[in-house]
């Protein structure tokens, strides 16, 4: 069914992190943390992403050092600045050292094109992606808890897992020791992601055979939970590229992987082969929130089963289910 879209294709997994509390701390099943552990501990370089001090925007850092790699863990759903990192990277390369580095599938295209030419010595991890939403959506969320809580935050995260993987909250620590935990998709920073990407993801070209890393990792939408490769904590799929990149995923200790197959993996995540579509509405969320800010523009963009889906706890829409199902 997929055919033409596996050219690049020559392995698929599903897996996770074997270390169950090191896998609750990371987005999904942790391959990325658990690949630039080993790859620091083989004496080389990680480029990631975290957030900027301020906790306002979001950053590559390149680092040797492992006990930097957490804050790398834990996705960020806004575009991270690149600053020097592309030259960094070459830098060291041209000296021989190892590089590993993980971006959105068009940042690892980009370092490819800056590159100009292939280094047996770097590997490269794209991630599964939907598109970043607009930075004003983060900082003003930012913004809103400081201000509320009326103290710094000094930890956040999107993709908080509380005692397993789903759903997903936005979590958040202050100064003054104060913490905020809410499902992610009923906040208006996580309505706000599903409803507005950055204008070129509207248009990506790193879909499909478009591949730029060595492999692709995402969350493994499409899990079947009796599968040896489901873990409740966290669930990665993962697109092998090349051999490269498939040596490295199998020598590494601290993974469990399993062979399962593309379609497997692309028949629910299905923006590994596709493009998104922009929807009617992107542009009027965009000129509200532009204009009147976050919280408005969110509140606008809601219909009536949109915000029952917000306020319903989710024990009620169990039930609702659970009525529905037996008809
Ligand atoms: C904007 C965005 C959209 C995504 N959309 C999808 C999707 O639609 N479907 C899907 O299956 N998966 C998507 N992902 C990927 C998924 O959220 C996880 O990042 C991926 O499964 C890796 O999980 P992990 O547990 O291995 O990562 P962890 O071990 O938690 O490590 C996170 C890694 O992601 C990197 N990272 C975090 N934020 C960014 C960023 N903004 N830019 C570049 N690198 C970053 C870090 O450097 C780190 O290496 C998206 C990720 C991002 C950042
Ligand atoms: S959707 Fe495409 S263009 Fe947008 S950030 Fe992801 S890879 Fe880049």
């Amino acid at each position: 069914m997929y055919e033409d879209f596996k050219e690049h294709c020559i392995a698929a997994y599903g897996g996770y992190l074997k270390d169950n509390n090191e896998l609750l701390s990371c987005t999904s099943g942790g391959i990325a943390t658990a690949i630039s552990v080993k790859f620091i501990e083989d004496g080389g370089y990680v480029a990631g992403v975290k957030y900027t001090q301020d906790f306002k925007n979001a950053e590559y850092l390149l680092t040797n050092k492992k006990e930097e790699l957490e804050l790398f863990k834990g996705s960020k759903y806004i575009d991270a600045q690149v600053g020097d990192t592309f030259a960094k990277v070459k830098e060291l390369l041209d000296a021989n050292e190892k590089v590993l580095f993980i971006g959105l599938p068009c940042k690892v295209g980009a370092l490819n094109f800056y590159l100009k030419k292939e280094y047996e010595n770097l590997l490269t991890c794209e991630l599964v992606c939907h598109g970043p939403t607009l930075s004003q959506v983060h900082t003003e969320y930012i913004e809103y808890l400081e201000k509320k809580f009326n103290s710094k935050i000094v930890d956040f995260s999107v993709r908080r897992k509380k005692d397993s993987w789903l759903p997903t909250y936005l979590y958040a620590k202050f100064e003054n020791g104060k913490e905020f935990i809410k499902e992610y998709y009923k906040t208006e920073y996580g309505i706000a992601f599903s409803k507005i990407s950055l204008e070129r993801c509207y248009n990506c070209k790193f879909k499909g055979n478009n591949r730029t890393g060595d492999i692709q990792i995402g969350d493994f939408w499409g899990y079947d939970k009796s599968r040896e490769y489901y873990n409740n904590n966290g669930t990665s799929c993962i697109l092998v590229h090349t051999e490269k990149g498939n040596n490295y995923l199998k020598s590494n200790e601290l993974l469990a992987l399993y062979p399962v197959t593309f379609e497997e993996i692309v028949k629910a995540n299905q923006l590994i082969i596709r493009t998104k579509p922009k929807g009617p509405k992107v542009d009027k969320f965009k000129s509200n929130l532009e204009s009147k800010g976050l919280f408005y523009a969110v509140k606008k963009s809601m219909g009536l089963k949109g915000k029952l889906k917000k306020l319903c706890p989710n024990f009620v829409k169990n039930i609702i289910k659970e009525i529905l199902r037996r008809g």
